[in-house]
């Protein structure tokens, strides 16, 4: 069974073209600033059949076009990547375009299979720096940019997904160690800037948790497209989302 929290058709933010979005239930970080934080505990969700998700994923192929296909958020997918592997290999026979959006920072011999089924890697990184890193997920980054070598070193394209969080995640120094450790490798299809927004704020006072960041205001444009000019330097494909 597959922990799912919850479903979104035709999103169109979470890898190419139209897609169907799968947000499992639980994650290894805790970030700060995370929009979706009921996905974060592993209890509760809705046990899932793969079969089912399979079902959903053939039923909307029509509208997923050259590019679309399935997309695993949540939570952290890789939290599950025991019972995903057997949908993973179910929907490649389906040649159904398999999207895997991931903090990167589990790593087992199931992950490694996982990500060898997966066609595009969306790669969350939080924070280069360890100690900020650390400040904003409680947890360590180091196997998150191990898995970005994974992918390297093994040929699978991947995004890079960065959130600016003022004051977080928006030093220059930071940036810039992100491009020197990462600006080389060849299979980065592109980098994603993504502003930082408090859309998730309330879901924080439903669960009557405090929202730590209360006090960073979202991003000016001109600090977005300081970031996105630094980026530039570094790596060929560039976005902000
Ligand atoms: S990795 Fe994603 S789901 Fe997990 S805590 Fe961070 S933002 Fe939330």
């Amino acid at each position: 069974m597959i922990n799912v929290h919850s479903y979104e058709s035709m999103g169109t933010f979470d890898g190419p073209g139209l897609r169907l979005v799968v947000f499992l239930q639980g994650c290894n970080f805790r970030c700060l600033y995370c929009a979706n934080p009921d996905t974060i505990t592993s209890q509760g969700g809705t046990p899932t059949p793969p079969e089912e998700i399979l079902r959903m994923a053939v039923s909307q192929r029509p509208f997923f076009g050259k590019k679309g296909g399935i997309t695993f958020s949540g939570g952290e997918p890789t939290f599950q990547a025991k019972a995903l592997r057997p949908l993973f290999q179910m929907l490649k026979e389906e040649n159904i375009h398999r999207c895997l959006d991931t903090n990167g920072g589990i790593w087992n011999e199931d992950v490694e299979e996982l990500l060898k089924l997966t066609d595009l890697v969306l790669l969350d990184i939080k924070q280069v720096n360890p100690k900020r890193h650390k400040q904003l997920t409680e947890r360590s980054n180091e196997q998150t940019l191990q898995t970005a070598a994974w992918l390297e070193a093994n040929s699978r394209p991947f995004w890079i997904r960065y959130v600016l969080v003022p004051g977080y995640s928006d030093f220059e120094e930071d940036i810039r160690t992100l491009g020197e450790t990462l600006g080389h490798y060849q299979m980065i299809e592109r980098v994603e800037l993504l502003p930082y927004h408090t859309l998730g704020v309330h879901k924080y006072e439903a669960m009557e948790r405090p929202y730590l960041l209360k006090k960073v205001k979202e991003n000016t444009p001109e600090q977005i497209e300081k970031a996105a000019h630094l980026l530039r330097a570094y790596f060929k494909q560039v976005v902000v989302n």
